[in-house]
């Protein structure tokens, strides 16, 4: 077995296709569909309460839909949980930060590893380079608890990665992080992209990021697509710039 993170196959897709979402009344989402590629990455932006974290719940099958088709590599996958959908190589990271925060930094990316199925060997071996393509050498050793915010958002992508995703869900992975450090998840994100060939779905608020990273951007207001394109066309769309200044104050005060 490779110890090593490895290539992920070239060619495989996460698609969904005419997502409904019902709670009670409200369609949180409503016809949704995209295509994920191996080696790609993907924007999901929209102002809050638009149905991005309810999409990342759908693929990765905390959330069931009303209607509509997940398909990966080709299998309908729709109603897999989402411990079956994480063995198959659909891996998501949530908006707040889990991790043990007694366990070593180091220990909480190996837990992942080994719940993967690793051996010890190739178990740390794999830990190893997680730790080294997410810079987060000098905290291997400290309790996850006693990290710096900026650290923890890395952790747990860490852990995700541990997974060996074929494709990474990652829900806001900038949230609260000031602009330097953006700039550096930004550059992380795309350098893990690389080094293992996963397809990739980002949300977030942070245009920048979004600018920085993503080949292409989806953009969601109310349940349904908005726009969908370049980042660069996108945010040029006056649709799109309508949506977020319409709900800029809702933003401001939901804090997420
Ligand atoms: P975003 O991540 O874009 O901010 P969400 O996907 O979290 O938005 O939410 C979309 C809409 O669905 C919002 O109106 C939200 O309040 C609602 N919603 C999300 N999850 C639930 C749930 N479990 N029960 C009821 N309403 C929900
Ligand atoms: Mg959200």
């Amino acid at each position: 077995m490779d110890p090593g993170l490895g290539q992920m196959p070239a060619g495989e897709r996460l698609e969904a296709d005419g997502i409904a979402v019902r709670f009670g009344e409200l369609r949180a989402l409503d016809g949704v569909g995209l295509s994920l590629a191996a080696g790609q990455i993907v924007g999901l932006i929209g102002p809050n309460g638009s149905g991005k974290s309810t999409m990342i719940n759908v693929l990765s099958g905390f959330v069931s839909p009303f209607a509509g088709t997940v398909t990966h590599a080709g299998r309908d996958v729709t109603s897999d949980a989402p411990d079956r959908r994480a063995r198959r190589g659909i891996v998501r990271t949530f908006q707040a930060v889990r991790l043990f925060p007694r366990l070593s930094v180091w220990e909480n990316i190996e837990a992942a590893a080994v719940a993967k199925g690793a051996g010890r060997r190739v178990a740390r071996a794999q830990v190893g380079e997680i730790v080294d393509l997410l810079e987060l050498g000098e905290f291997a050793q400290l309790e996850a608890g006693t990290t710096p915010y900026g650290a923890e958002r890395r952790i747990a992508i860490a852990r995700a990665l541990a997974l060996r995703p074929h494709f990474l869900l990652v829900d806001e992975p900038a949230a609260g992080l000031d602009e330097e450090e953006t700039d550096e998840m930004a550059a992380t994100l795309r350098r893990l992209c690389e080094a293992t060939g996963c397809g990739m779905l980002v949300v977030e608020h942070d245009m920048r990021l979004i600018a920085n990273v993503c080949d292409h951007t989806i953009v969601l207001s109310g349940g349904t697509i908005l726009a969908d394109g370049r980042p660069q066309d996108v945010m040029q769309d006056e649709l799109v710039i309508e949506a977020y200044l319409g709900t800029r104050q809702v933003d401001l005060d939901a804090g997420s």
